[in-house]
């Protein structure tokens, strides 16, 4: 992580990875998680225009693979037109037309200081660890929820 983070975060490194950790051991999510680091882009990009979305670290776990379809947690810090935490539940897309992934459900929180990186990073482990507590790993369950087509049975 220290290869990673910018140095005005530094400070809160020993938190970040704290909270990464409690998520790689939670038992739901031990040999499902994965993390990717780019300190390549530890940098600011010289312009942050909106839209833009440069990862500087992110993590996935995988709650359901059948193969055909899926169900991933992901959580991401990125500089947008500030740097970011972002949480998302994914699902596998069924629509007519194919959008890979939906986000059923995300968060974001923005981070001026390392503060506000330490509490975004944590409410966004918190999402995530609420969705690992609850069990609720069938993708069908929250396209329902969220109004998007489901899978057809025999893509289950
Ligand atoms: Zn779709």
């Amino acid at each position: 992580m220290a290869d990673v983070l910018p140095n005005d975060y530094v400070a809160v490194m020993g938190e970040l990875q704290r909270l990464a950790g409690a998520l790689d051991r939670h038992p739901a999510a031990v040999d499902r998680i994965g993390w990717w680091w780019y300190p390549e882009h530890r940098k600011r990009p010289p312009v942050a225009t909106d839209g833009v979305y440069v990862i500087l670290l992110d993590t996935a776990i995988v709650l359901f693979n059948s193969g055909h379809d899926r169900l991933e947690l992901t959580l991401n810090v990125a500089w947008c037109s500030a740097l970011t935490v972002n949480a998302a539940v994914e699902v596998a897309c069924w629509c007519p037309q194919d959008h890979n992934m939906h986000q059923v459900r995300s968060e974001s929180w923005t981070v001026d200081t390392s503060h506000d990186l330490a509490d975004g990073f944590a409410a966004g482990t918190t999402m995530l660890t609420n969705v690992l507590d609850s069990g609720r790993f069938d993708p069908g369950a929250w396209r329902l929820t969220a109004g998007l087509p489901d899978a057809p049975p025999q893509a289950r």
